[in-house]
């Protein structure tokens, strides 16, 4: 094994800090590294849902994100038009409140949290290179400012650098269940925008989505079809407003609102995995798996996956299991827990009409509170999506309604 540190983590955000967080923590020599400095923002709305809270409060750093003055958000309105409702998720074990903190709060306390391990942090760096030797990674390159590179070996390194990971272009990590990207993306936060807690829209080639965040402000997220993406570009703002008359009494409150900071977006919102190992390297948080935005899915899972891979590397290091078994586990447990919430938002992301029999379902839930709390429980992360659209559930929910009416 390569002499330096345990592992050197590449990204120091939701999945870097956490995976250095809980190695350092088992007792592990970790080396951090990001090219920010943190505090720091970065292009990413930040509804955390229970799951993602639920792992917080695991590893003892809810009541700081409590004490930032986060607003917790209990109830998930999702109106698709003709059908609207909304319900309380269930709880993913005893949390069942979302949040939605600012990253430069977030991101900072899991940086922080990494440190307090006993994690060396080094900031404003940039990885340049992986150092590959006898077909193995076995450090990096890294170079700070305008000094020279220098390398840093360990027995494994992690890229959690987000979507377009050095790490992962490095060792040239295969692509698998690929589609191309769907929405285009934009945000911007709003003061004096009052909400129900998280609240959905979808309409026919738009949808949104507002929360509150820190300091009295409301963040709203907006998607278009990708293929809108150019077209849009020059007026963003028009765009941005323009579907909001989708929902007239959204649209009332918005013109009541101001708006509080500038417009950010993207059109880079592929949907992929990658193969997330290989002989000493592996991916976490969007580097190994990345998705679009509509479902609010990737800190909750960059936080899943965190405590996976950490768990799978700490059984490796500790000479309980051979590298190869403990990593394809770390897949196997990946995929299979995002599979079916990654297809849904890839069919969401899509913003083509429901299927009738989908229709007919979500047609049914405003007057089913079980089932209405079924379905935003899916979107919250704490019912998997096979176990609300299994058949026997759907005719469970269609018979009530027939029942009623
Ligand atoms: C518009 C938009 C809205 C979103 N909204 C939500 C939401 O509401 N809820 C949600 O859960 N998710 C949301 N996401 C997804 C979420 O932002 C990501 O899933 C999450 O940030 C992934 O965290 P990460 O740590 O894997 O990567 P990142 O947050 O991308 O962090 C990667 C880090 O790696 C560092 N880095 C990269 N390359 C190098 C290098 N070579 N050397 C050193 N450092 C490097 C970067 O500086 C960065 O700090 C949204 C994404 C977008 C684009």
């Amino acid at each position: 094994m390569p002499s330096g540190y345990d592992a050197i983590v590449v990204g120091a955000r939701c999945a870097g800090s956490s995976t250095a967080m809980l190695l350092a923590r088992a007792g592990h020599r970790v080396l951090l590294l990001d090219r920010a400095s943190f505090p720091s923002d970065t292009m990413s709305t930040h509804l955390v849902h229970p799951p993602g809270v639920a792992a917080l409060e695991r590893w003892g750093l809810l009541d700081q994100l409590v004490a930032s003055g986060c607003p917790p958000i209990g109830s998930y309105r999702i109106d698709f038009g003709p059908v609207a409702f909304a319900a309380s998720p269930r709880p993913a074990g005893t949390v069942a409140t979302a949040y939605a903190p600012r990253r430069t709060v977030l991101d900072k306390l899991l940086v922080d949290a990494a440190v307090a391990a006993g994690a060396e942090l080094r900031e404003g760096c940039t990885v340049e290179e992986v150092l590959v030797e006898d077909g193995a990674v076995a450090g990096v390159r890294v170079r700070s400012g305008g000094t020279t590179a220098v390398s840093e070996r360990a027995a494994v390194v992690l890229g959690a650098d987000g979507l377009h990971s050095t790490v992962a272009r490095a060792v040239q990590a295969r692509r698998y269940h690929e589609q191309p990207a769907l929405e285009a993306s934009y945000y911007t936060y709003w003061s004096g925008l009052e909400t129900t807690g998280f609240e959905g829209y979808i309409r026919p080639e738009r949808s949104w989505g507002a929360f509150p965040t820190h300091e009295g402000l409301t963040v709203v997220i907006v998607g278009w079809p990708r293929r809108e993406f150019e077209a849009n570009r020059g007026d963003v703002e028009g765009n941005y407003l323009r579907m909001f008359e989708m929902a007239p009494e959204f649209a009332e409150r918005v013109r009541g609102a101001t708006r509080a900071s500038r417009f950010v977006g993207t059109g880079d919102l592929p949907n992929f995995y990658r193969v997330p190992f290989g002989p000493g390297w592996a991916l976490v948080g969007d580097a190994g798996y990345h998705k679009d935005p509509i479902t609010a899915q990737g800190i909750s899972d960059a936080f899943r996956d965190a405590e996976l891979l950490a768990s799978a590397l700490h059984r490796v290091l500790g000479g309980e299991q051979p590298y190869e078994r403990a990593l394809a586990g770390y897949q196997r447990a990946r995929d299979e827990a995002s599979l079916p919430m990654f297809e849904l938002t890839c069919q969401l992301a899509s913003m083509a009409p429901s299927p009738p029999e989908l229709q007919a379902l979500l047609g049914a839930l405003p007057g089913n509170p079980e089932a209405a709390a079924g379905f935003v429980s899916v979107i919250a992360g704490t019912l998997p999506a096979p176990e609300f659209f299994a058949p026997d559930n759907v005719q469970r929910i269609m018979a009530a309604t027939r029942v009623e009416g």
